[in-house]
């Protein structure tokens, strides 16, 4: 799978999917990734790519040629029109079912704005797709490219190594990973739990399955509608369900309203 950058620091991108598993990767040809300096396709004889914006207001806009001539010398070059992505803080939501979808295609185009943004004729030229990695402002689409380029290319296939499995992490099957242990099995008087000592690989299994959806009841609730639970694990969560209504009923008993006044 190829990833393309359209940025203005191709250097940042480069620096930060060249190490790790993804800088594996590369080596290996599994996946290629390039960054276009979109700054290499100005008109403007001082190198500028960004104007005021048109109304006022604070900041520049980066402007429309420079990122419409170099996805055109991009698209030449590949022969092909990808998907292209532009991040912002104003897009769908990236999630590892996206992730999922996109590590299905050849070749992604990814822009990165940077300032206010850019140009919305650029976005309506090249048709984006508008994606977000959370509710917050970053300065540039760079740190969400890598955020992206990482998460999907974890599910091409030959990326992960066989010991390095994306199959039963976090939002597999929609619920969040068991808690690991590793060595020693003491640490600062905290044992690792026994059944992970016993062995027994059912049972492992067993307690890991429920462990994610004690953790994913306690931390992410929203997840659990849509989580892939067997009967015994749809029966457990309702029990775990029914423990904190119960919980819950007994702290309202004992709240400050019904407690004897303490100046009485
Ligand atoms: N003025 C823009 C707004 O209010 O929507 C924010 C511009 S931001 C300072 C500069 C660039 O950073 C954006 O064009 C976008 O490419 C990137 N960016 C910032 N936050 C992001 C987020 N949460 N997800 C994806 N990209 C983001």
């Amino acid at each position: 799978m190829n990833f393309y950058v359209m940025t203005l620091f191709p250097e940042m991108i480069m620096q930060g999917v060249s190490t790790s598993i993804t800088g594996r990767a590369m080596a290996k040809g599994v996946i290629g990734v390039e960054a276009v300096n979109i700054r290499d396709y100005t008109n403007e004889r001082h190198g500028h790519v960004d104007d005021a914006p048109y109304g006022g207001g604070a900041g520049m806009v980066m402007q429309a040629q420079p990122i419409m001539d170099c996805y055109r010398a991009l698209t030449d070059k590949i022969g092909k029109k990808p998907r292209v992505i532009y991040l912002t803080p104003q897009g769908r939501v990236f999630s590892q079912s996206y992730a999922k979808e996109l590590a299905a295609e050849e070749e992604l185009v990814f822009l990165c704005g940077h300032y206010e943004g850019v140009d919305e004729r650029a976005l309506s030229l090249l048709q984006t797709e508008n994606v977000s990695i959370g509710d917050y402002v970053l300065t540039g689409g760079e740190l969400p490219a890598m955020v992206m380029i990482d998460c999907i290319s974890r599910l091409v296939p030959g990326v992960l190594g066989k010991d390095e499995s994306a199959d039963i992490e976090s939002f597999h099957d929609n619920l969040l990973e068991y808690p690991q242990y590793t060595r020693p099995e003491v640490y600062e008087g905290l044992k690792v739990p026994d059944i992970l000592l016993s062995g027994h690989h059912a049972n492992v299994e067993k307690w890991r399955r429920e462990q994610s959806i004690e953790r994913t009841l306690a931390v992410r609730p929203d997840l659990l509608p849509d989580a892939v639970l067997s009967k015994k694990e749809r029966q457990y969560l309702e029990r775990l369900l029914a423990e904190q209504k119960a919980a819950m009923a007994e702290k309202e008993n004992i709240s400050p309203m019904t407690e004897p006044d303490a100046c009485q």
